[in-house]
């Protein structure tokens, strides 16, 4: 069984296996999370993105791939691309989905046993975050895994982490 914590706080702090990022197509970095991880995890982090970008050519929304964990405390970093929202016109609720499903595949691959996730897809690609909650929430519920012991959703805002711990029926 799957332990699940709440934090509310900022993600390069963590001290787990793998931290999932809100990447975007390009892999290059760019604001809120990705910003934060890329500033503090150090050029290691964005020398091997780019090395993905040369083989594959970026990463496509709902998909993720994974580079060392750089000058932060954890051994990798998942960079999955989340959907921006568009009233669903493009699939965006499967494509969130995808986003956790490919997150936790790539740390099961890596017999990763702890991975935190930020609230993907509800800073600057706007999906509505009651949705965006339901869905990561309902994708680790329902992932099998071996190796995962402990998955820690981490939210920046008030917003986010009330939404979460009413979901998951916290009391604190
Ligand atoms: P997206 O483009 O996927 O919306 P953002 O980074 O803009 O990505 O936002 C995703 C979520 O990450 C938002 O809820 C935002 O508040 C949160 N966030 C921003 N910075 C951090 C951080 N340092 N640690 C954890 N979460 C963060």
């Amino acid at each position: 069984m799957v332990k699940i914590e709440l934090i509310k706080g900022d993600i390069t702090n963590l001290e787990v296996e793998v931290i999932v990022n809100a990447a975007n197509t390009s892999l290059l970095g760019g604001g809120g999370v990705d910003g934060a991880i890329h500033r503090k995890g150090g050029k290691q982090i964005l020398y091997e993105c780019i090395e993905i970008r040369n083989r594959q050519g970026g990463c496509k929304t709902g998909e993720a791939v994974i580079t060392s964990g750089g000058n932060l405390p954890v051994k990798k970093i998942i960079h999955t691309v989340g959907p921006r929202w568009n009233d669903n016109k493009s699939d965006e609720v499967n494509k969130l989905k995808s986003c956790y499903q490919n997150s936790l595949r790539l740390a099961e691959e890596n017999k990763l046993t702890s991975i935190a996730f930020p609230n993907i897809s509800t800073g600057i690609y706007k999906f509505p975050k009651d949705k965006a909650a339901e869905i990561a929430i309902n994708e680790v519920k329902r992932f099998e895994t071996v190796f995962i012991n402990k998955v820690v959703f981490v939210c920046f805002d008030d917003e986010n982490f009330d939404l979460y711990k009413m979901l998951l029926d916290f009391g604190f």
